[in-house]
């Protein structure tokens, strides 16, 4: 059998590794568990430039702005509407590497990913739900609910932060090593979708700043996406999301604006999708385990905060396909020993970098909320001395070829 990746999970890391092994030229079979994708969600997504560049590269970036909005800046403001300041921090992060910051929902986002993909009839699988791995010498089989079965070389989890792939893992490796929760959560959050209404622009976020929470309204080209953060003990206890949000959950913000103009509840009450979740967070100590590796939530977990956890998650699929379309060019039938390095590589490589995305999200966040009111000189002067070399040291699919890639103020070290 010619070297197949099992890919488990179709959210937006699972079909980003999807594209990103194809166009490596590497085989793969991707498993979802729910009957379709792109599935109906109840919050948006901003995509940073970092991703918009792969985007490009993969050949994806017209159909992505088709269904996405480029964000200009933040307006921050006091729960009464007052504003306290405005930035153009998305305007200006275009301009510093050549590609924009967009936010988009993400059945568009999914849309835009499966139509890179060749023959997805197939490649992708919906309805299986992953319940057994097991791993031979030379592959592997992955067992599903419905009792079928697929042979291939390795598996890697995409499968979200409650992965069943991090359970089948803790079930083969030395007890300890993998923990039953690795995440925890310090905020929880209420999020939906509603219209545009007047008095806020696309592309024009607003942040409303609380005592220990946060409203952000990020108006894309044909919605308003909203996110509330609240600030709870720490508990690792598994929480999972609901579409269920009660009037108690959001009486501390209803009344709260985001304008002089419009108050929360002037969206919130047209909404027409609504989830709560806790914000887990929280980096696994070993991202592999024999021929099994993990990605996206399933390993790391960033606060929305800062709306680049899935793009963490991105970049590590493009890390993940580099290292395995390396180790394939001069080694089509690699050992798990093999495999195992390349697994190992890729986790160091990325891990530094995912922990300091953690810890900006976290700072962002604990700023924003803060009970003297939110410290946004702070914020800016972290994000402004961070963010930009952070973006530019991103990697990109080193085995797919990009010509064209634009650049600007800072280049692109990758
Ligand atoms: C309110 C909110 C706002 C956010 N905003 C942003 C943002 O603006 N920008 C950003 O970068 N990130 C954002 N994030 C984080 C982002 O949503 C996640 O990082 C991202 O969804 C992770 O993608 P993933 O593919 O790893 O996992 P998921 O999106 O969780 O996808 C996992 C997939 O695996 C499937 N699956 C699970 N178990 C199985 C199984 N046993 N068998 C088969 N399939 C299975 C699931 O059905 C799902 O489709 C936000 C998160 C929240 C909660």
């Amino acid at each position: 059998m010619a070297f197949k990746v099992i890919i488990i999970g179709g959210g937006p890391v699972g079909l980003f590794l999807a594209n990103g092994l194809q166009r490596s030229g590497i085989d793969y079979l991707l498993f979802e568990k729910r009957p379709t994708i792109p599935p109906t969600t109840a919050f948006g997504i901003f995509l940073w430039p970092q991703v918009t560049r792969m985007m490009h590269q993969l050949g994806l970036l017209d159909k992505l702005r088709e269904v996405s909005h480029p964000m200009t800046g933040i307006i921050h403001s006091a729960p009464s509407g007052e504003q306290l300041s405005a930035d153009t921090i998305f305007s200006m992060t275009h301009k510093i590497h050549g590609y924009p910051v967009v936010v988009t929902d993400r059945g568009s986002l999914a849309n835009t990913l499966l139509s890179g993909l060749e023959d997805p009839e197939n490649h992708i699988f919906t309805g299986k739900q992953l319940n057994n791995i097991i791993t031979q010498e030379k592959g592997v089989t992955v067992e599903f609910t419905d009792g079928t079965s697929y042979d291939g070389s390795i598996v890697i989890g995409a499968d979200g932060i409650w992965s069943t792939v991090r359970d089948q893992i803790r079930q083969q490796a030395p007890k300890g090593l993998f923990p039953q929760n690795p995440f925890k959560a310090s905020y929880k959050g209420v999020f939906g979708r509603g219209p545009l209404v007047e008095g806020i622009s696309s592309g024009q976020g607003i942040e409303v700043h609380g005592d220990g929470w946060l409203i952000q309204a990020f108006p894309s080209q044909k919605e308003t996406h909203m996110f509330i953060y609240k600030r709870i003990p720490s508990t690792t206890t598994k929480i999972p999301f609901s579409s269920v949000v009660t009037d108690d959950d959001v009486a501390e913000f209803y009344d709260a604006k985001l304008t002089p103009q419009v108050a929360f509840k002037d969206i919130w009450d047209k909404r027409y999708a609504q989830g709560t979740a806790n914000f887990e967070e929280g980096v696994c100590n070993l991202w592999h385990y024999d021929r099994i590796a993990m990605v996206g939530d399933a390993v790391h977990k960033i606060s929305p905060k800062q709306g680049v956890a899935a793009n963490v998650g991105m970049e590590a699929a493009a890390t993940l396909t580099n290292k395995l379309a390396s180790l394939l060019q001069n080694n089509p039938d690699p050992t798990t020993k093999e495999v195992n390095k390349a697994f190992s590589t890729y986790q160091s490589e990325l891990e530094g970098k995912v922990g300091v995305w953690q810890r900006l999200s976290r700072f962002n966040l604990e700023s924003a909320v803060d009970s003297s009111g939110p410290l946004l000189e702070a914020m800016s002067t972290n994000a402004a001395a961070r963010v930009p070399t952070m973006v530019s040291k991103s990697f990109k699919f080193e085995h797919v070829p990009f010509d064209h890639q634009y650049g600007n103020e800072l280049p692109w070290v990758y």
